[in-house]
């Protein structure tokens, strides 16, 4: 690494070098009052990516993502599709350090820590990202359109046509609105799930295609 850049190429850098970084990372204010970074953990490379918003509490205290409620529902919600966590998915967030008192990141600290989120993905080559609750949706995609309105679309990322994004609702937001009748949030998320599923599993059955030509 150049010692006397100051803003070094993430892309240019591995995935270690690249986690080291976040780890000692100063780049907005939230440095100053995090206990740890939460980089994301999973897979590299891997098939699925899921980005949240930021570290919570737990996920503050511990370093890890999705560690405390929201974490907790939001392995139900992928055991509901047997995706397995840690190894069937890499989960991040749009900030590594958790704002006080669990606020909405600011522009300006979703701005700065984007890089670490845009390395990450080039490490890990998703096929499927899932997007869950606005502020990734507002990072990922630039709109500000409202989940009930996006969630269960798919589109792709906007600097990479081969990766496919679908918008879900965020485990927080299915805290709070808890009914599983039809229609409801948790009832769409499931559907979104299955989408999901089928999705992944259609590109897994491409590679073993691929993989009986070659013998
Ligand atoms: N909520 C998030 O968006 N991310 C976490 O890691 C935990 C809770
Ligand atoms: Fe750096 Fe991101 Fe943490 Fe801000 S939130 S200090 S940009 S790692």
């Amino acid at each position: 690494m150049d010692l006397f850049s100051k803003e070094p190429d993430l892309l240019s850098l591995s995935y270690e070098e690249v986690k080291e970084l976040a780890l000692k990372c100063k780049k907005c204010p939230l440095h100053k009052t995090r206990t740890n970074v939460v980089f994301g953990s999973g897979p590299v490379p891997t098939d699925l990516v899921l980005i949240g918003e930021a570290p919570g509490e737990q996920e503050d205290l511990q370093g890890e993502p999705f560690v405390g409620r929201a974490g907790k529902l939001l392995t139900q919600i992928l055991e509901s599709v047997k995706i397995k966590r840690p190894n069937d998915i890499y989960i991040a967030n749009t900030l590594k350090c958790r704002p006080p008192g669990n606020r909405t990141p600011s522009k300006s600290e979703q701005e700065a820590c984007f890089q670490y989120l845009e390395a990450q993905i080039k490490f890990i080559k998703p096929k499927v990202i899932l997007l869950a609750g606005a502020p990734a949706v507002k990072i990922i995609l630039g709109t500000d359109e409202p989940m009930s309105k996006v969630r269960g679309k798919w589109t792709s990322l906007p600097w990479d046509a081969e990766i496919s994004v679908m918008p879900i609702f965020h485990p927080s937001y299915l805290l709070r609105n808890a009914s599983k009748t039809k229609g409801s949030p948790k009832w769409q998320t499931w559907q979104d799930m299955k989408e999901v599923k089928g999705a992944l599993e259609y590109y897994q059955s491409i590679r073993n295609l691929a993989g009986e030509q070659e013998d």
